[in-house]
């Protein structure tokens, strides 16, 4: 028996990375899964990798295409709201448009995707959301990540706010917070620095596990939070960082 036998579950970003990892958990564990990303190429390896997962075409930035998305949902028990971009600088290496792009893809998405996907869930009386933050964000200061950092403390404040105004209706919403997790976007990061091995050195040297968290690990929490195990658990964040906010 799976432990998300007959849920259905609605994933943005699940293209690679977290999103992916998570998508292939929730059906292992007996979700029907929808699984969306900006990315089609990435989909369509996500599709034939595990044949039983449904996946469409999704930009979380236009308010339009989520709703239509929406309209083609007819019932759902998980929403993830995985998407989300990591801005490189300091405050004052963050221009006008840089902020407000951060802003959009990391938290404003995210109001699309709930206030399409919270009345149906209302209305069935029973739903789970996750959001995905970070640990740097209220939890930890990062170096040169400042409007990252702010979008993800956003999240917090946001998923902490549809759990206090929907807990009546039996929803729960949760949010994620990762320290370092090896995906294709973190070796891209890696990658794009002037030395990359140096980069790689500094982005270990803080992991006090000394490697760095993998997509299914987070995955792993997120099963838990989705499931009915975690029935009595709302409103808060789930650091999974191998100890670097400690
Ligand atoms: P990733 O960055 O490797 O992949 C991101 C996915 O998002 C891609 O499949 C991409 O196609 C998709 N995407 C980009 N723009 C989109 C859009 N407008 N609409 C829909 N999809 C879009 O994934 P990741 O590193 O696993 O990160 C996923 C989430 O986890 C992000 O919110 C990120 O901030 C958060 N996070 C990651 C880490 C980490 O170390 N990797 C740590 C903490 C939090």
């Amino acid at each position: 028996m799976g432990r998300l036998d007959g849920k259905i579950a609605v994933l943005t970003a699940a293209g690679q990375g977290i999103g992916r990892a998570t998508a292939l958990a929730f059906a292992r564990e007996g979700a029907k899964v929808i699984a969306t990303d900006i990315n089609a190429d990435l989909l369509k390896k996500l599709a034939e990798d595990c044949p039983g997962i449904e996946t469409r075409v999704l930009d979380v930035t236009k308010t339009e295409d989520v709703k239509a998305f929406a309209a083609t949902v007819e019932k759902i028990d998980i929403l993830f709201n995985v998407a989300g971009y990591v801005h490189h600088g300091t405050i004052l290496e963050t221009d006008e448009k840089a902020w407000d792009f951060s802003f959009d893809l990391n938290v404003k998405s995210m109001w699309r995707m709930c206030t399409q996907f919270l009345p149906k869930m209302k209305q069935q009386k029973s739903g789970a959301i996750l959001n995905m933050s970070s640990v740097a964000s209220s939890i930890h200061g990062a170096p040169n990540r400042c409007v990252y950092g702010s979008t993800k403390a956003a999240v917090i404040g946001l998923s902490r706010g549809i759990a206090a105004d929907f807990v009546g209706d039996n929803i729960r919403c949760n949010s994620i917070c990762p320290g370092t997790i090896d995906t294709p976007s973190l070796q891209g990061r890696i990658e794009g620095q002037p030395d990359p091995q140096k980069a790689r050195k500094d982005f270990e040297a803080r992991q006090k596990t000394g490697r760095f968290g993998t997509p299914e690990e987070v995955a792993n929490l997120a099963v838990y939070l989705a499931s009915d195990e975690a029935v009595y658990v709302t409103g808060k964040e789930y650091v999974i960082d191998g100890g670097w906010s400690i």
